[in-house]
């Protein structure tokens, strides 16, 4: 059974074709600058040479045609008919509190889908357009929409009511919704898998560390709290988000630099972070070295970065009364030894011990505590799409 995986972004779609009898990905693909000039498509079969498809983009529908026909190439593809695609899995970022787990999509769920655009306006429309494209080029195959947000619907309302006039949660749902769920999902999985424990005998925090970033508390197997919010600028510093700081800036910024609503949306989102801070990058391996080459700003930024990371995973220790295993996951989380080793730098009295050698690995799996640490410390490379592949294969 093979199931096509699409994530797709404003002017991006990501894919994958994975064969679910083995769990192994037949082909990937990314197609960039969908709408404006320039439109491409980098595709990869497992054991072939990527082709770089160039050609006008001008809407998903568009992109989706393109991909399935290199899936069914003769010479780069990976299938002989589409026929072969026995569903597809979408990505979709916020299901609000509609969706507490991936859901079959029928016209009901599609109705549901457009009632959350209000709450994710950047990203869901986007997510829409490429099930409605999907809908029309394979009117036969199910799909199956799996949410940024579902896992966390676990959360108990005291954690994901602010502390606002009660009736703006009853009005417009404004609450905490967290995201990266299907990764914290699969991490923490992954760590009882690893040290072979019930999943539901654990306290684990998984730390997704990429261009966004967010911790997750995971007691029982469940979400109990995560660091990003209403919406996912919430909580960590970020590659160019702001996450947490006190609201009166926003009021305070707008009227002396004379910013719109839009303007200062885009500051937040946009140009603040560790971009912000340091002024070289949003990029960690910039930062890194300019930080190494005496950059001051660089040096503060990475500082700021880790120091909130650190009081994230404090205060889930004493929500959850302790912790098991702390997860890194994401660019991040899965290739920075240095961000690694100042995250838990001086943790040894929480008998979380990070053992420097072990540390020194990117981008596998790998318990990296020493063997006396009581709280063990895990790599654990993240794996969305095989998420989303296995919620699909079992509700299609
Ligand atoms: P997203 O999916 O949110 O765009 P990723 O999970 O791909 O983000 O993470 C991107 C981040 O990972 C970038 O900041 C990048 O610098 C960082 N990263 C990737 N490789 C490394 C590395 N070797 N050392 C430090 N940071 C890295």
């Amino acid at each position: 059974m093979n199931i096509l995986v699409i994530n797709c972004g404003s002017s991006s779609l990501k894919y994958q074709l994975i064969d679910m009898n083995e769990e192994k990905v037949l082909a990937k693909g990314l197609a960039e600058r969908i709408g404006i000039e320039g439109s491409r498509i980098k595709h990869k079969t497992t054991g072939k040479e990527e082709v770089i498809i160039e050609k006008p983009m001008s809407n998903h529908k568009v992109v989706l045609e393109l991909v399935l026909n290199a899936l069914v190439d003769p010479e780069h593809g990976a299938i002989k008919s589409m026929d072969e695609i026995s569903a597809v899995g979408h990505r979709v970022v916020h299901g609000g509190e509609k969706f507490a787990s991936s859901v079959k999509i029928d016209d009901k769920v599609m109705k549901a889908l457009n009632e959350c655009v209000e709450l994710a306006p950047l990203h869901n429309p986007p997510n829409i357009m490429g099930i409605e494209a999907c809908k029309e080029l394979m009117p036969n195959t199910p799909m199956v929409g799996v949410f940024d947000t579902a896992f966390h619907q676990t959360m108990p309302n005291s954690n994901y009511i602010y502390p606002l006039p009660y009736e703006l949660y009853e009005k417009y749902g404004i609450r905490k919704y967290g995201f990266h769920g299907t990764s914290h999902k699969y991490v923490s999985k992954r760590t009882a898998e690893i040290l072979k424990k019930d999943i539901k005998d654990l306290k684990i925090i998984t730390c997704h560390l990429g261009n966004g970033a967010s911790i997750c508390a995971v007691q029982n197997g469940q979400s109990v709290d995560t660091s990003m919010g209403f919406t996912p600028l919430e909580g960590l510093a970020m590659g160019t988000r702001s996450g947490d700081m006190d609201p009166a800036i926003i009021p305070f910024v707008m009227e002396k630099e004379k910013l719109s609503l839009e303007e200062v949306n885009n500051l937040l989102n946009k140009k603040s972070g560790v971009l912000g801070i340091s002024g070289v990058s949003s990029d960690f391996r910039d930062i890194e070295e300019a930080a190494q080459n005496g950059n001051k700003r660089a040096k503060l930024a990475l500082d700021v970065f880790v120091n909130r990371v650190k009081k994230y995973i404090g205060a889930y220790m004493m929500l959850m009364g302790g912790v098991d295993a702390i997860v890194f996951t994401a660019g991040i989380g899965e290739n920075s030894v240095e961000i690694r080793e100042m995250v838990c730098s001086g943790l040894e009295g929480l008998n979380i011990e990070l053992d420097a050698e072990k540390n020194k690995i990117r981008g596998k799996e790998a318990i990296v505590s020493k063997d006396s640490s009581k709280v063990k410390i895990l790599v654990v490379p993240t794996n969305e799409e095989l998420m989303i592949a296995r919620d699909t294969k079992e509700l299609a």
